[in-house]
């Protein structure tokens, strides 16, 4: 006799049963993974979407779509949900503690266009101290100014009350270390860049020497036997400068270039064996902040005269050294922003079209340096 397999009832519905939970469990894995790879394709990373999926955000994120600063906030522990909106419109930053420092401003009534401004103008740690500090009052009108920085917001408050000059000069003007003494509290550079900028705030300090440095061959130098060296781009974009110069009967010549950190301690040296140490405080740069020792830097001559001021020379150099790329460096109008008395021979190089934007502009390049070139 054959026997049928006969299943009991209640053995029927445990299998109906196990076959709903298990098409469930594909739908929710099919579910979960398609959520997952639109999340993926709108730029989150796996640590950020483990997280909007336990915070229960997908529907939220999926709003937003791709968003840097929601991103972070989602990998970041300090996430906080009654903050999603204002990370959806504060303006990306690589920083440590972006959202942790989002959270302190936010708490503080910073607006997101407000957050945005702040993390633009410091790094990390400058965001972070000034987080810690009341509301600010002059946030949007010093911050206005691209090259404002964060870390400086009290000096310029300071020197705004001060001067009474308008935002961006107070911005400029502190960032050039105006509210400071000349040569105390400056800066310490070590590193060679072409573009360094050196002035009585800032000092090269003994390890700073220029790379390429070039000997100025002996028919191009002003007095006979001197050793002058420069770095090599300069030297060529004078050779071209000489050369255009001869076409219009001008003629150019070096007298000075590279000097190093230990010749400037001995000309203080000279001067205090001479003078005394009173005149050499007053009258003579501490080595280390002298242009000279960028390689940048040369002091022009004329082949006819030693009274470079009266010479055709000097003339032609103030219409033309901007087009190869120089600059004269310290102007007589311009003696109150360099700090230095008119050096009428003394010229910078910093490439043609650095040079055309400062003469174009009628700026000197401390303003520029400090504009375009400051990252410290
Ligand atoms: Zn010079």
């Amino acid at each position: 006799m054959k026997k049928t397999l006969k299943l009991k009832p209640s053995v029927i519905k445990t299998i109906k049963i196990v076959g709903i939970l298990i098409a469930a469990v594909i739908a929710i894995f099919v579910f979960y993974h398609q959520e997952k790879t639109a999340l993926k394709q709108l730029g989150y990373t796996d640590a950020a979407i483990s997280n909007i999926f336990k915070k229960w955000k997908v529907g939220e994120v999926k709003e937003i779509k791709e968003n840097k600063t929601v991103n972070a906030a989602f990998e970041s522990a300090s996430y906080k949900d009654e903050n999603l909106s204002v990370y959806q419109k504060v303006k990306y930053q690589n920083q440590k503690h972006l959202i942790q420092n989002i959270n302190t401003l936010t708490s503080k009534k910073y607006k997101p266009s407000e957050i945005s401004m702040i993390l633009e103008h410091g790094n990390d740690l400058d965001v972070t101290n000034f987080a810690k500090r009341k509301k600010v009052k002059y946030l949007e009108q010093f911050f206005s100014v691209s090259y404002a920085k964060l870390k400086n917001y009290d000096r310029y408050v300071d020197y705004y009350d001060k001067e009474r000059e308008d935002a961006e000069t107070t911005v400029l003007r502190v960032n050039m270390d105006f509210d400071k003494e000349d040569y105390t509290d400056y800066l310490e550079i070590s590193d060679f860049n072409e573009n360094v900028l050196v002035n009585k705030h800032r000092q090269l300090t003994s390890e700073y020497v220029p790379k390429n440095l070039k000997n100025v061959p002996a028919d191009l130098v002003k007095t006979k036997g001197d050793k002058i060296q420069v770095v090599s781009k300069v030297l060529t974009a004078f050779k071209l400068m000489k050369e255009a110069a001869e076409k219009e009967d001008r003629h150019l010549l070096i007298n000075s270039g590279y000097r190093s950190y230990q010749d400037q301690e001995e000309i203080t040296a000279t001067y205090l064996d001479i003078y005394g140490q009173k005149y050499v405080d007053n009258y003579v740069a501490k080595a280390g902040f002298s242009e000279h020792q960028t390689g940048m830097s040369i002091d022009i001559a004329s082949a006819d005269t030693d009274v470079f001021l009266e010479s055709d020379e000097y003339d032609w150099l103030m219409e033309n050294a901007y087009l190869y790329g120089f600059i004269l460096r310290y102007p007589k109008s311009k003696e109150e922003i360099t700090g230095y008395k008119c050096e009428a021979w003394h010229y910078r190089y910093v490439g043609k079209k650095i040079a055309k934007y400062i003469h174009d502009n009628n700026i000197t390049y401390d303003e520029y340096y400090i504009e375009f070139l400051d990252t410290e």
